[in-house]
């Protein structure tokens, strides 16, 4: 079911070009999104409501969701989903209030000062993705952070139910009513990403777009960045789990399944010195597959050139596999993980030891779930408070200061040939 890659003895090669990937990446998907993003751009509602109608089989009169109905979910929520999003939000939250970073000012000289302010960003787009499961838990992983920020103004959309009548999941309305969100489109994958970026019908354009999604929506996101802000690309999900001959063999299986079963695209990767676990690992696999209710969609996940066991000689070039892989979501689970955690460079996050799996930090560990997919863990961050935030320089400089510098920036002017640069500061300094 899932095939094997074995790098052991290779020297030294570029991981990169050997660890498993899909070839239809987001790259890839541009071509289907670019018509989608410019049909919106263009005419707005109308092309939105054609995309809903193919893509998610609905017929919409209006993409907003009435508030009432939000509110309505609620009142119907489950009691104990609402204890698991009251615990996945309290969790979430202390970590986000812990991260939430103060203004610095740094004192350059007598008389010079640079501060750096941090600001929340004014308007942002949150993205929940509806297509294949209704994950209100990307409600709480988008929303409390933006909310720790001080985001003033938050959107958020989810794509449209034909068994709802058009509108999101009700889980997901129940969610956003709980965090006291009210301003909620019923949009999915690329359309949505575009009615953030430019704006469309009741929709006011966002400054920032976050949140995970399909091959379609990241690539959207891909596309639009610059016309809006994007937190990262945070596709189809990835796992890779570093593991030796300590690891339980069920445990390492279950893992792989669990983010096999978020869609057929999502990778599972083992990396391992230990043949002897691998073996357990297929054996487990092939046993605990049959038992799950996703069967078919966890197979093609698992039989998909994106995933696969990669055998290696030691941990140590099994770190610099996972290291070029960058995965979403890392697990450790060796003789000291903790150590071996510590040493990682590129992951999304990492779950270290037996007792950290990945679906813990799915819902309720207090991190975030929205991470970087397809490598871009090697340069960018999963979701935090720090996403919503901007940092702005305030410079102040009293008279002496700037007479104190002021040759300095005249010559450094002069050197890039820009005499009026110098002559902004000598009409300062010099008698006139
Ligand atoms: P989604 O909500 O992003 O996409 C659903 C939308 O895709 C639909 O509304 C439809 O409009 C559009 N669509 C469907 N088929 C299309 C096509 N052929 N062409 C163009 N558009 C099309 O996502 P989903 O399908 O529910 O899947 C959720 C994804 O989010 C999974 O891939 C999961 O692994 C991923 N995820 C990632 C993270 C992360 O942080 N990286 C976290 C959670 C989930």
């Amino acid at each position: 079911m899932i095939r094997r890659i074995d790098l052991r003895g290779a020297t030294a090669p570029d991981y990169r070009t050997v660890v498993p990937r899909a070839d239809f990446d987001v790259e890839a998907a541009l071509d289907v999104v670019r018509p989608i993003c410019d049909a919106v751009r263009h005419r707005g509602v109308e092309a939105i409501t054609e995309y809903s109608a193919r893509f998610d089989g609905v017929e919409q009169t209006d993409i907003a969701v009435p508030v009432a109905a939000i509110h309505a979910a609620l009142e119907q929520l489950d009691p104990a989903i609402r204890a698991g999003l009251e615990e996945s939000v309290r969790r979430l939250r202390a970590t986000c209030e812990a991260e939430l970073e103060q203004d610095v000012t740094t004192q350059v000289v007598p008389g010079g000062t640079v501060s750096q302010m941090m600001v929340p960003i004014q308007r942002v787009g949150l993205y929940v993705p509806g297509g294949i499961a209704p994950l209100v838990s990307s409600v709480v992983m988008n929303v409390v952070p933006a909310q720790v920020a001080g985001v003033e103004s938050i959107a958020l959309t989810s794509s449209p139910q034909k068994a709802f009548g058009g509108l999101p999941h009700p889980t997901i309305l129940a969610a956003c009513a709980l965090l006291g969100i009210e301003e909620v489109y019923a949009v999915g994958g690329a359309q949505a990403v575009a009615m953030f970026a430019y704006g469309a019908g009741p929709c006011r354009k966002v400054d920032l777009v976050t949140g995970p999604g399909n091959i379609y929506t990241v690539s959207a996101k891909r596309l639009l960045k610059g016309t809006v802000g994007i937190d990262s690309e945070a596709g189809p999900t990835e796992i890779a789990i570093l593991a030796d001959d300590t690891a339980d063999p069920a445990y390492v299986a279950a893992d792989l399944l669990s983010q096999a079963e978020h869609d057929p695209m999502a990778a599972a990767v083992l990396v391992t010195p230990s043949t002897t676990l691998a073996d357990e690992v297929e054996a487990e696999l092939d046993k605990q597959v049959s038992a799950t209710r996703h069967v078919e969609r966890i197979r093609t996940s698992l039989s998909g050139e994106q995933s696969g066991i990669v055998l290696v000689d030691d941990l140590e070039q099994g770190l610099q596999v996972v290291d070029a892989y960058a995965a979403e979501h890392l697990e450790i689970q060796t003789r000291d993980a903790a150590a071996l955690a510590r040493r990682v460079r590129n992951a999304g996050a990492i779950f270290v030891g037996p007792f950290a799996p990945v679906s813990l930090g799915d819902y309720c560990a207090g991190s975030n779930h929205v991470l970087p997919t397809g490598g871009c863990a090697c340069h960018s961050s999963g979701l935090s408070v720090r996403s919503f935030r901007k940092a702005l320089h305030v410079i102040e400089y009293d008279e002496q200061a700037l007479r104190d510098v002021a040759s300095h920036v005249v010559t450094l002017a002069e050197a890039e040939d820009l005499p009026g640069h110098g002559a902004a500061v000598r009409v300062r300094v010099e008698e006139r």
